[in-house]
């Protein structure tokens, strides 16, 4: 089973606060991205990675990942405006032969080979799955700062990547997207808009997504206590 990732990242990293993009800090000296490319290089079953850069940034990004020697094909490209855009525009460039796209944020620097091989492996027997984390405090929806009714918790997952998908059904699932118009912050709910059933794969809690300055130190927390076991 030879899988190609595709790695979202081009945001502009906003919630961050930072002058450089998000994706451009550095945890243990080294830039997110390419931890999470090293990451996913350790998984013998990715083939390739197709990364999605600003388009401003895409030949600092492309000397980023030489520089690294990351031991699987890279190819940089830029992404878009959305995460949606730039997933679809790596789409692109992947070869129509590959059975199995794996797609994971940039700017998730924790995943494991095992989390990889289990939505890998959950994708090739289901046609779809995503990597998901129970949620652990009590859920309600809230409403001009009041609360509203409960969420069963038991039902409540946080969705994250990496997702994975057999080619035909993510093909269908973005085509279908733009020409509807349809928008989400992830791929499972562009497969499941297709009528598409997704499987959940429980993920480790420290395959977070680094998104504030508080998740930095978080980061830096789990790149020290990961690099001692
Ligand atoms: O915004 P969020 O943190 O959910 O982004 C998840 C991933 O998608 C990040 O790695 C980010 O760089 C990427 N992204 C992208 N293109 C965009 C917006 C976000 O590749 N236009």
């Amino acid at each position: 089973m030879k899988i190609s990732a595709i790695v979202p990242a081009a945001g502009a990293g906003e919630r961050m606060g930072t002058a450089a993009r998000k994706q451009f800090l550095h945890i243990s000296g080294e830039p997110i991205f390419i931890h999470t490319l090293r990451r996913l290089a350790a998984s013998p079953l990715i083939g390739e990675i197709i990364l999605m850069a600003p388009a401003s940034q895409v030949e600092q990004a492309r000397q980023l990942v030489e520089c690294a020697g990351i031991s699987t094909p890279v190819k940089v490209a830029a992404g878009g405006a959305t995460r949606q855009e730039s997933v679809a525009l790596g789409f692109g460039h992947i070869d129509p032969g590959v059975e199995l796209i794996l797609i994971h944020d940039g700017v998730r620097p924790f995943v494991t080979p095992e989390l990889v091989a289990a939505v890998a492996e959950t994708a090739a027997r289901a046609g779809a799955a995503s990597a998901v984390c129970q949620a652990r405090d009590t859920l309600k929806r809230a409403r001009g700062g009041q609360l509203a009714e409960s969420i069963p918790r038991e039902d409540a997952v946080h969705i994250q990547t990496p997702q994975c998908f057999r080619h035909a059904i993510l093909a269908e699932a973005l085509e279908r997207a733009e020409k509807e118009g349809i928008s989400a912050t992830d791929e499972s709910s562009l497969v499941l808009a297709i009528g598409m059933a997704v499987a959940t794969v429980d993920a480790p809690f420290w395959n977070i997504k680094i998104t504030t300055p508080e998740d930095m130190i978080l980061a830096e927390a789990l790149a020290w206590r990961l690099a001692q076991s």
